[in-house]
């Protein structure tokens, strides 16, 4: 395997929903300022990113702006993972539309067979990461992946808190394994594509936590701080601090393509988090 960061690109990107009803009827301000395709000033401090998307972006530009190509370096045999980072209500499952196994309190739980609520990290003979007996469907066409994806959102653990909507305090995970073989030189080739639906990064004193809920938020926190690490030093990479970090090491190692969407409010009233969620999205880069 090739040496964590080696070939390796990441992009960062920046999207905004728009205000929603309650933050209009409580009268919010909009606190971002767009300059160009790649810039955001918030606060008066300028945050830049590969790209920026503000909330009259469609589904269409965004996909078109990244997934395409992404989804190309998947087929060319590259692993690739698109994140989604942000608060609560902020469009991280808006942008990925899809969520599958996921991590709730460091266990990891089958979406596709709820027997199975606490699998565990393997290594194949490559020394590859992956999780035990988690429940494998082949597909064959867009409409099959779909339903899996159906499927597993309904069998989704959801922790409710105060927030103003019920928050997802788990991360989702949704592996296309694609496997190619030329049928005139027997060539194969194989590619992997995570979608991570990240848990919501707001901090546990905003969402007034207690008890398992607490425990579940500091969990989620060390998963999203040894990824953030994962970028400040390429040298050490800390993937045995979170099963979530574990799992995702091989497509976070060599031969890696990876997106961050960094998804924010456009709300005053979360100018805190938004100001966290862009320095988070700087510091991945
Ligand atoms: P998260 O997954 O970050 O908690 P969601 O993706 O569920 O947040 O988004 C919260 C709400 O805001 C949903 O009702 C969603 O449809 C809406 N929303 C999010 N992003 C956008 C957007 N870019 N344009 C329009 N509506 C959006
Ligand atoms: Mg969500």
């Amino acid at each position: 395997m090739a040496e964590p960061g080696a070939e390796c690109s990441i992009k960062v990107l920046c999207r905004f929903r728009p205000l929603n009803q309650a933050e209009i009827l409580r009268g919010d301000r909009f606190l971002p300022v767009f300059q160009g395709d790649d810039s955001v000033v918030v606060g008066g401090k300028p945050y830049v990113f590969d790209r920026v998307f503000p909330p009259n972006t469609t589904q269409e530009q965004v996909y078109r702006a990244c997934a395409m190509q992404i989804v190309k370096d998947v087929l060319a045999g590259y692993n690739g993972t698109i994140f989604a980072y942000g608060q609560t209500s902020s469009g991280k499952t808006h942008t990925m539309e899809v969520s599958y196994f996921e991590i709730y309190l460091d266990k990891i739980r089958d979406l596709l067979d709820m027997t199975k609520t606490n699998l565990s990290v393997h290594e194949d003979k490559n020394r590859v990461p992956y999780v035990k007996g988690c429940t494998e469907r082949f597909v064959s066409s867009p409409e099959e992946i779909l339903d899996v994806i159906d499927e597993g959102k309904s069998n989704r653990h959801v922790a409710v808190t105060n927030m103003n909507e019920h928050s997802s305090r788990s991360h989702s995970i949704f592996l296309i394994n694609i496997k190619q073989e030329n049928v005139e030189t027997e060539q194969k080739l194989s590619g992997k594509l995570y979608l991570v639906d990240l848990a919501g990064s707001e901090k546990v004193s905003k969402t007034g936590a207690e008890g398992a809920v607490l425990d579940e938020a500091k969990n989620i926190n060390k998963s999203l701080s040894a990824l953030g690490q994962r970028h400040l030093s390429k040298a050490y990479v800390p993937y045995r601090d979170s099963k979530m970090t574990r799992i995702l090491q091989d497509s976070l190692g060599g031969n890696c393509r990876t997106t961050m969407f960094i998804c924010c409010s456009p709300s005053s009233y979360n100018d805190a988090e938004t100001k966290s969620t862009l320095m988070f999205g700087q510091r991945a880069k």
